[in-house]
């Protein structure tokens, strides 16, 4: 028998031509993420029917569970559209004798105004019935300890018992695309969830100082994207070697502006790496107040670098709340891991928190920004990340 997975979305906002979009944006993510199981999805009036292996349901209904736009993942049985048909179902999937009492409630949607009975009356009759082979299953419309869910529609009549939460959000790929600047730490990759929840593609960018830095440190940005690619599928990683760069900033600038002087020239690669791969906007995990390079008078002048939009979604989030993200998809157990990365190599002992645009381009003026850049960009590597 194969398996049937209604998958349930919702953006409540989306009107005429965007609603179109994002059914379409949805349906190939969609598909992207259970082809490979066998899965095969159809339209079904404000929702979507994959069927598959019945052997791949579980990991199926996992990887559904993680598309942005969808709201909730149900595996469903299937009846043909006859009460008793339904009736016989139900009674199937909520066993046989209980020996103690146990609430329930049934929910019906019909979709289909055709079926003869209207929704309430389906509740009524299946509940009765149940009842009747049960005599210990109780009604409980506020807190019931199980629901059974039914909904009818113009082939078939589904029905359900588990919902799986989904992410919501808007399907990637319907908004723009985007270039992540991922270290090796707990908040870029919470942002880059957030963009994605925003319907971006996003392709990484990790710096490196190889050999300062260790290869272990570089594996952890490719771990990272990995957890990612359970929401995306694939992700581009880019890697870039800023080693040179940190070498002439330590030998020929103040300590205390290392920082910002390095992720300045972040940002110029970050600008190259866009306009090659033809993304449209960066996105940093850059929060406000956390350290000494993201006070408001830092960012601004990390932001003049280039003239690229750059996305700051955790902004308003506090690190309790980037560290639940993190958790909860996954990544956090992998920031944490010791390994150094590139700005923490030179960390002066007192950065300074209030730079000024003049005085850092009075030492960017001393540099040949080109020519470090262009260095830089030769030592660019991009892998392909694969889902798990
Ligand atoms: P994270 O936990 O993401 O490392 P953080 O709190 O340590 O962030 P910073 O070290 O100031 O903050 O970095 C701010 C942002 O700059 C990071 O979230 C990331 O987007 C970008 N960034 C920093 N280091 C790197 C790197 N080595 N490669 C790519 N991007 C980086
Ligand atoms: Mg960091």
């Amino acid at each position: 028998m194969a398996a049937k997975i209604l998958v349930r979305y919702g953006e409540i906002a989306l009107k005429g031509k965007n609603r179109g979009q994002f059914e379409q944006q949805l349906l190939r993510n969609l598909k992207a993420a259970v082809s490979g199981y066998g899965g095969e999805v159809t339209r079904m009036h404000g929702r979507f029917m994959v069927k598959g292996p019945e052997e791949q349901s579980d990991i199926m209904t996992s990887r559904l569970s993680r598309v942005f736009g969808v709201v909730s993942v149900s595996l469903v049985r299937e009846a043909e559209l006859d009460l008793e048909e339904i009736k016989a179902l139900a009674a199937e999937m909520v066993g046989g004798f209980l020996p103690e009492q146990v609430t329930f409630k049934i929910e019906t949607r019909r979709a289909n105004k055709g079926f003869p009975y209207s929704s309430p009356q389906i509740n009524q009759l299946l509940g009765a019935y149940l009842q009747q082979l049960n005599p210990n299953l109780v009604v409980d419309l506020k807190q019931p300890s199980f629901k059974l869910s039914v909904e009818i529609g113009y082939g078939k009549a589904y029905l359900y018992l588990d919902r799986v939460a989904g992410p919501g959000g808007l399907p990637v790929g319907i908004t723009g695309r985007s270039l992540l600047l991922l270290s090796g730490g707990i908040d870029s990759p919470a942002a880059g969830w957030l963009a994605m929840k925003r319907g971006l593609t996003v392709e990484a960018l990790h710096f490196h100082s190889f050999p300062f830095t260790s290869r272990r440190s570089q594996e952890k940005a490719v771990d990272l994207c990995r957890k990612l690619t359970l929401y995306i599928n694939k992700m581009p990683l880019h890697m870039i070697s800023v080693t040179a760069i940190q070498k002439e900033l330590n030998a020929s600038c103040p300590e205390d502006l290392g920082v910002i002087l390095l992720r300045r020239m972040m940002y110029r690669l970050a600008e190259q790496v866009s306009y090659k791969r033809n993304l449209q906007t960066i996105v940093s995990g850059e929060s406000l107040g956390q350290v000494a390079s993201q006070t408001l008078e830092s960012i601004d002048v990390i932001d003049r670098a280039t003239k690229m939009l750059i996305l700051r979604p955790l902004i308003g989030l506090d690190k309790k709340e980037i560290i639940d993200i993190a958790a909860n998809i996954d990544t956090y157990e992998i920031s944490i891991l010791p390994y150094e990365d590139c700005c923490t190599l030179f960390l002066p002992k007192s950065p300074v928190t209030k730079p000024k645009i003049k005085v850092i381009e009075k030492y960017e003026a001393l540099l040949n920004i080109e020519s470090l850049l262009s260095e830089a960009m030769n030592s660019l590597e991009t892998t392909i990340v694969k889902g798990i």
